[in-house]
């Protein structure tokens, strides 16, 4: 398959993504031509049909764009449906969390959740008629034997031996497959189609299959439980979906939903006139490319391997790829979509660089967070020049990209909390921060003076003293004397302890799949994917933040309040760093 980076400049037009003139994607583009030409009565509607067997991930954020998007832009309609076919893998428990998923993302199903499984009488009265007009048949062929008999791609498949029972005895087995009588996997439905047909999809697929497993919404109603294949077309045509949005993968698929719904439709007529009555609804599938992106891996699958194995502390772990992850980092709905935007959408598969979504993470972040001062790893400093048991409020500006967001008070003392990295007793060339006898700016506050260095009996930096320059309240020298850095700090006697948890990314390969013979892609784990500090300091305001709220700790990142932060144990969330190696590359190239 051909594999490209895919970047800004990713040809494909989005829909009105600068607001500028843009070209349509691909698939809106179908969709405007199918208003065009009244196709559709001019209707559009569009559906996220998640399978609830694990949580959503970044990708699935793609397809609820795309499709919530083109409902939303055209006038149309968008149902957020659950194809929930397979009772042995889902739970109610992913049921609640994609919906908490996709409304936190901003696609709005109105009064339109629904569930696949609630067509399963529909679907087993269609396949009954099936059965009826020659085109299924019950089989005893087991999974193995079946698989043998399925052929290859370049040797056509045999016929089942059950393949030509009569009408009568496959209608009766049918019926004992659905009370009951039979163990689990003794019987199949299959259509008859072409056990030599060139595309495997269309050689006798299986219809149902038996499955005595208690199903999340339907108890133990059912025993027979349809196939993907043959459900999924049925659950677009009974909602009434116009363009049925999919991923390149179920290209190959397509024909056998077409023969589905044809197969059903022998014998029926527009007008209901027919033996079978009124022909079902016919959508139009349309295939687009899935997100593939580096450093992270996408297959539920795997994704389900990490929580169950350990290697995260659950699907909502801040370093997963999944929307309720992401959320617990600190990224945005709004970033999520100005992501979706720009990579838009088209027809081959590529791998997009993980840095891209960072990117759009710190411009909205940039935008839309409140500074405030924190430190990570704390070094103590005393003003030997202020006096003991003084502070004062400093003003201290919120948002310098938002005017609206105001100012607000910091208070400053004589024992303060820096970085440690802020500062080194014998500074290298470059290094322009805190250093014996050297000036720099406190953000907000005063000039300072490093002025002598306490050690332990390791020689580890413990304390420093300092002086400070009251004439440079606020943080300007009226003499015009200028410094190097400005560093951030807060006041000893005023923060706030906090633990702050660093990300880095989940893999230490782009590809993570890519791994040595024999094993398998948690061999590329990073094993620095997390770093908790435990002693940070934050300043007071940040007592009063409340769940998810989002930061930028100056110098520092930007960070959001953990769920499981409490007033009394803080617990902070780096989402993201400030450096942003996507513009870097872009400007390199
Ligand atoms: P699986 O079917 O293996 O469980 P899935 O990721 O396909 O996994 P679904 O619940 O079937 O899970 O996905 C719901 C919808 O999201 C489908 O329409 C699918 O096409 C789309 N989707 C899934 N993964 C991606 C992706 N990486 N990029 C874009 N769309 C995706
Ligand atoms: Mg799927």
């Amino acid at each position: 398959m051909e594999e490209k980076k895919e970047g800004l400049d990713s040809g494909s037009g989005t829909n009105g993504a600068e607001g500028g003139e843009r070209k349509l994607d691909f698939v809106r583009q179908i969709v405007a031509d199918d208003i065009k030409t009244d196709k559709w009565q001019g209707k559009v509607h569009t559906r996220f049909p998640p399978e609830p067997n694990g949580y959503l991930h970044i990708g699935h954020a793609k397809s609820i764009n795309l499709n919530y998007g083109i409902a939303r832009d055209f006038g149309g309609k968008f149902n957020l449906r659950f194809d929930d076919t397979n009772p042995e893998k889902e739970e109610q428990e992913y049921v609640d969390s994609i919906i908490e998923d996709v409304r936190w993302l901003g696609a709005d199903w109105e009064d339109r959740l629904l569930y696949g499984s609630d067509y399963f009488q529909q679907m087993h009265d269609w396949a009954v008629e099936l059965i009826k007009k020659g085109k299924a048949y019950v089989c005893e062929l087991d999974a193995e034997q079946t698989r043998a008999y399925r052929g290859t791609l370049t040797q056509p498949g045999k016929d089942s031996p059950y393949r030509n029972r009569s009408v009568e005895e496959n209608l009766d087995l049918f019926e004992r497959m659905r009370k009951g009588e039979f163990p689990d996997g003794a019987k199949t439905l299959r259509a008859k189609i072409d056990m030599a047909h060139p595309n495997l999809n269309l050689r006798d697929p299986i219809m149902y299959r038996i499955v005595h497993e208690h199903h999340h919404r339907q108890g133990d109603k059912w025993c027979i439980y349809p196939m993907y294949d043959w459900a999924h077309g049925f659950e677009d045509s009974i909602e009434g979906i116009t363009h049925s949005i999919c991923t390149l993968e179920f290209e190959n698929h397509r024909p056998l939903y077409d023969w589905f719904i044809d197969a059903v439709n022998d014998g029926r007529t527009d007008d209901g006139s027919g033996p079978w009555g009124k022909k079902i609804h016919h959508p139009q599938q349309i295939e687009f490319a899935r997100l593939n992106m580096t450093y992270t891996v996408m297959s539920k699958r795997k994704l389900l391997r990490l929580v169950k194995e350990g290697y995260v502390s659950g699907w909502d772990d801040p370093r997963m790829p999944t929307i309720s992850g992401m959320r617990r980092r600190g990224y945005s709905p709004e970033a999520v979509r100005n992501f979706c935007k720009l990579i838009g959408v088209n027809k081959f598969n590529s791998t997009v660089d993980f840095a891209l979504l960072e990117h759009c993470l710190r411009e909205d972040l940039n935008k839309t967070s409140a500074r405030v001062m924190a430190v990570l790893r704390p070094l103590k400093v005393v003003i030997d020049n202020y006096p003991e048991g003084q502070s004062e409020a400093l003003d201290a500006i919120n948002n310098p990209e938002d005017a609206s967001a105001g100012t607000r008070k910091v208070s400053f003392s004589r024992e303060l909390y820096i970085e440690r990295e802020d500062f080194m007793e014998e500074p290298p060339k470059k290094f322009f921060r805190l250093a014996p006898g050297r000036e720099v700016r406190l953000r907000y506050a005063y000039f300072i003076t490093c002025t002598d260095v306490v050690k332990d009996a390791d020689g580890n930096v413990v304390e420093l003293h300092c002086t400070y320059d009251p004439a440079t309240r606020g943080g300007d020298a009226p003499d015009g004397r200028k410094v190097k850095a400005t560093l951030h700090w807060v006041s000893a006697p005023h923060a706030l302890k906090a633990q702050v948890k660093l990300y880095e990314n989940l893999f230490t390969k782009e590809n993570p799949d890519d791994a040595e013979e024999g094993r398998d892609f948690t061999a590329n784990l990073n094993p620095n994917s997390l770093e908790t500090l435990t002693e940070c300091y934050v300043e007071p305001s940040l007592a009063r933040a409340h769940a998810l709220d989002r930061f930028q700790f100056e110098r520092l990142g930007y960070f959001c309040v953990d769920p499981d932060s409490t007033p009394e144990s803080l617990v902070f969330n780096r989402t993201v760093g400030l450096r942003d190696s996507w513009a870097r590359i872009q400007k390199k190239g």
